[in-house]
């Protein structure tokens, strides 16, 4: 496997598109007691300069949810550490990586529903609205992903997102190709 040589998202660029988010979540949750809900560990990058560019208050929990082995779903979804009394009366944002079937951010959403949240909504960084299963969508996305930009199906790397554990701690997104 190797990476595109161009950045298909710069730091520039995610880091501009990070900021909107936090101004819109911002307005949108002035007031009140926010809880962002970070899904580990892909997106714990994006969740924490998500949670620097807010200028409200915000409580910050992480979950591990796992559901993929390589570029592959692994079909079924490990959820670990699911935040529970930390949520009671409090406005909960999920905030995850990529929104890909959609059967992560399901499973998770089930599990948060549990605690009785004042409300519950969903901020991911990627989506990619062709591959989803799950009837699943976000109030607030970074960046839409359309496969007609690329012969193959896009597999993304870097700020926070991995293959195979590698890459998380680039600045900025790049695709992974098969090396032929
Ligand atoms: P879903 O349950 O929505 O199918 O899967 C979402 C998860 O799959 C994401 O949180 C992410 O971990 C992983 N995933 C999906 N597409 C990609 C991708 O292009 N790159 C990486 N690194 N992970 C991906
Ligand atoms: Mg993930």
């Amino acid at each position: 496997m190797r990476l595109s040589e161009q950045p298909l998202f710069s730091e520039e660029t995610i880091q501009a598109r990070v900021r909107e988010l936090a101004a819109e979540i911002s307005l949108d949750y002035a007031g009140k007691p926010l809880v962002l809900v970070s899904v580990l560990k892909g997106a714990a990058v994006f969740a924490s300069d998500l949670l620097r560019s807010l200028v409200i208050p915000a409580e910050l929990e992480f979950l591990r949810a796992k559901s993929y082995a390589g570029t592959q779903s692994a079909g079924t979804i490990l959820l670990h550490h699911v935040p529970g009394e930390e949520l009671k009366n409090k406005d909960v944002l999920l905030i995850e990586d990529i929104l890909d079937t959609g059967e992560t951010i399901a499973a998770v959403l089930e599990k948060l529903r549990a605690h009785k949240p004042v409300s519950l909504a969903v901020c991911v960084l990627l989506d990619k609205p062709h591959r989803r299963a799950a009837d699943i969508s976000a109030r607030y996305t970074g960046f839409r992903l359309n496969p007609r930009t690329s012969s193959d199906e896009l597999f993304v790397v870097g700020y926070g997102l991995d293959y195979d554990e590698a890459y998380r701690g680039l600045r900025a997104i790049y695709t992974l190709h098969e090396t032929r």
